[in-house]
């Protein structure tokens, strides 16, 4: 008998997850690797933030929480939904999980059944396609391009929807496009399924804060698509907390009550000290981490400007996330140092064995012609990332 299953044979490991362990491996082997691969902002953790979470191991908070989170959390993140984006929700309509990536794991467990479709906007975060196929989902991906920003348009929308479209899942900023939906775009795609009334919509706003553009805005927001909507967010982002693994939603209660259930038999609540940590982020105003998103533009403006002087690269101007997606075709068919390059993932792997610079292959992405490039690094550190890699490729 077969020692692994099938449902684990068939999935794709982590593209950014298996990038920057390859990175550390050379890293270890002594290499100087810039990597850009990795979704993780370089700063640290706010110290406010880190002196919740002191204060509660000296509170002796060490015992198992509420499966869905502390009410106080619950509380903060009501508070949040109504002061940055207008949404209310009540406690009965929160879920708080270990990380987003749980989040979005327990919505796929508690909504899919076989043979049920997913629409994914191309490009779209790297885990999305495997998490639906994982709970017996079929992904079906709907290919955007630079020319409209890597946006989904509504007839796009419709032209996806079949009797068997249970939801659509989007990333508004988006990773990897960097794209920021504005409220007519949403408006538009919205527009679309009113006439659809049984597709759900998985609105992950993890980079809301992380805007530099004209603002975030929810597809919950509607009206006619709060009951129909499940808004994901978390703290990895925003806050500097990729580590403390602490992800919500917002959703229709009888979903948050099944996600609930779902994480009851898997994981439990959440890291109880991070949970602490997360009440106390909530509660404070966005101001406290704009600095962070400050700094973000200014590597967003330098990364674009340096890419733009390389030949071949081929990039929109992202308005949030910390991640640019060139198309890197021209390179196709082309032989440089005795590497040809055939594809995406050729061009990421003669990147990180020649310029010693890590990225992601855009196929994980549903992008086959493009690279990611996280600027969630020095500035020193991309000045010299982006010299390297305009040396192996001139
Ligand atoms: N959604 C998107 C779009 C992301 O980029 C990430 C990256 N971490 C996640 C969800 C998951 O975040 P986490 O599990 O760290 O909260
Ligand atoms: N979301 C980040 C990224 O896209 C972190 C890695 C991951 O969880 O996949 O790089």
């Amino acid at each position: 008998m077969q020692l692994l299953s099938d449902r684990i044979l068939n999935m794709a490991t982590s593209a950014t997850l298996a990038m920057a362990a390859k990175a550390r491996e050379l890293r270890g082997e002594g290499k100087d690797i810039i990597g850009l691969s990795l979704g993780e902002p370089d700063f640290n953790t706010p110290d406010f933030i880190k002196e919740a979470a002191i204060q509660a191991i000296n509170d002796n908070y060490n015992s198992y929480s509420p499966v869905d989170g502390y009410g106080e959390l619950k509380d903060a993140i009501i508070t949040k939904f109504k002061r940055d984006n207008n949404l209310t929700y009540t406690p009965a309509q929160i879920v708080v999980s270990t990380g987003a990536k749980q989040s979005l794991a327990n919505i796929a467990g508690v909504m899919i059944n076989e043979g049920d479709e997913v629409i994914l906007p191309c490009p779209y975060w790297v885990s999305y396609a495997d998490i639906v196929k994982l709970n017996d989902g079929v992904p079906v991906e709907v290919k955007t391009s630079i020319d409209t920003d890597f946006k989904m348009t509504a007839s796009q929308l419709e032209a996806a929807i079949t009797p068997n479209t249970k939801m659509l899942w989007f990333s508004s900023p988006c990773n990897p496009s960097g794209s920021v939906y504005s409220k007519d775009e949403l408006r538009a795609l919205a527009d679309v399924l009113v006439k659809h009334p049984n597709i759900y919509v998985v609105s992950d706003e993890i980079y809301e804060h992380i805007n530099y553009g004209e603002g975030h805005v929810s597809m919950a927001e509607f009206d006619d698509m709060y009951d129909r909507t499940i808004t994901v967010n978390g703290v990895s982002k925003a806050f500097a907390m990729t580590g403390w693994r602490i992800g919500y939603i917002g959703a229709p209660e009888k979903i948050a009550r099944a996600c609930n259930k779902m994480q009851g038999q898997i994981t439990s609540g959440a890291n109880c000290i991070a949970q602490r940590a997360v009440i106390t982020a909530l509660n404070e105003s966005p101001s406290r981490v704009q600095y962070m998103i400050d700094e973000f533009k200014v590597r967003r403006d330098l990364i674009l400007s340096l890419l733009n002087d390389i030949e071949g690269f081929n990039t929109n101007t992202p308005e949030g996330a910390f991640y640019v997606f060139p198309n890197i075709s021209h390179f196709f068919g082309k032989t440089f140092r005795g590497t040809t390059i055939n594809n995406a993932s050729d061009f990421s792997m003669y990147l990180l064995e020649e310029a010693l610079v890590a990225t992601v292959d855009g196929g994980a992405f549903g992008n086959p012609d493009c690279i990611r490039i996280s600027y969630a690094a020095s500035q020193e550190q991309i000045i010299e990332a982006i010299k390297r890699i305009k040396e192996v490729v001139s």
